[in-house]
Formats: C-alpha cells, structure tokens, sequence
C-alpha cells in the first residue's frame, strides 16, 4: 500500500483542547477543606491502630490501612522541614511570582509534612529548622489555598 505523503505533502495544524472538569475531593477532604473554609481552622486525623497523624489527612493509614475517623485540631505551628526556592518563572503554572518558597512544613501535632509557600522571609535567608505558622486567607473557599502561606515565627 503506497504511503498518502508519498504524492502529496502533508499539511498539519495545530489545535488545543480545553476540557473543563469537575471532581470530587472525596469525604476526607471536603470536611477538612470545610473546616479551613468556615473556621479558619487547620486539622489533621490520627489512626486508631499506630497513632499517626497526617496532615492533609486520609481516609485510610497508608501503614495501616485503618480508617481515620478521629480528628484533631493543630495550633497551625510548625516546623520547616526542607524548602526549595523557585526562581524560573511558569506565566499561568504558578500562583505566586518567582522567586518563591515552597517547603514542607512539619505542622506541631502532626507526623506528616505539609508542603505550602513560604513568606515572610527573603529566598536568601530562608533556611530549614525555623519555626513558622500558617496564616490564613481571608477570603476563603474551601481549598489549600484558603492557607495564604507559612511565615516565620517572631
Ligand atoms: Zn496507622
């Protein structure tokens, strides 16, 4: 069978395709997006079975696979356990202007790390071990945006 581009060159145009869509964070999330968007308020949930707490919390121990039915509130304190400093810029990929901070932040009363912006503190001074805490949006919609950032403890 003859190849088509053989006799005729091939024309090719460039499309995009824009697909919005809807999903559900599931049961977990929702109450603990919720509680962030109504209270204001940062938790995490505990296994009954080996006691860690996880924040964002999960529906199930990923040690060991228990449900997570039990919640508690954090202080919103923490440490910051790693960072990285984002300087390329990604118009559209990133919500904040380079340079930036993103770290991981060992909330207090937690076990797990959460990773969020790092404010408050200039990319060249920034450093892991400090304490920070979470300040929250004012504007709040149910989403982990609804933490503007960590900043460093005074
Ligand atoms: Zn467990």
């Amino acid at each position: 069978m003859a190849d088509w581009k053989d006799e005729v060159e091939e024309i090719v145009f460039d499309g995009k395709i824009c697909v919005p869509y809807s999903w559900t964070v599931g049961s977990t999330l929702s109450k603990w997006y919720g509680i962030m968007r109504d209270d204001a308020e940062i938790w995490a949930n505990r296994c009954p079975s080996c006691e860690m707490v996880f924040v964002p919390p999960r529906k199930k121990c990923i040690y060991c696979y228990e449900d997570m039915n039990e919640w508690v509130k954090l202080p919103g304190t923490g440490i910051l356990e790693t960072y990285t400093v984002v300087e390329h810029p990604e118009p559209g990929v990133y919500p904040r202007e380079t340079p930036f901070i993103y770290g991981i932040i060992k909330m207090d009363g937690a076990d797990t790390g959460l990773v969020h912006f790092i404010e408050g503190v200039e990319p060249d001074k920034v450093k892991s071990g400090i304490e920070v805490e979470a300040v929250m949006s004012k504007e709040r919609e149910g989403n982990l945006m609804d933490i503007e950032c960590f900043r460093p403890v005074d």
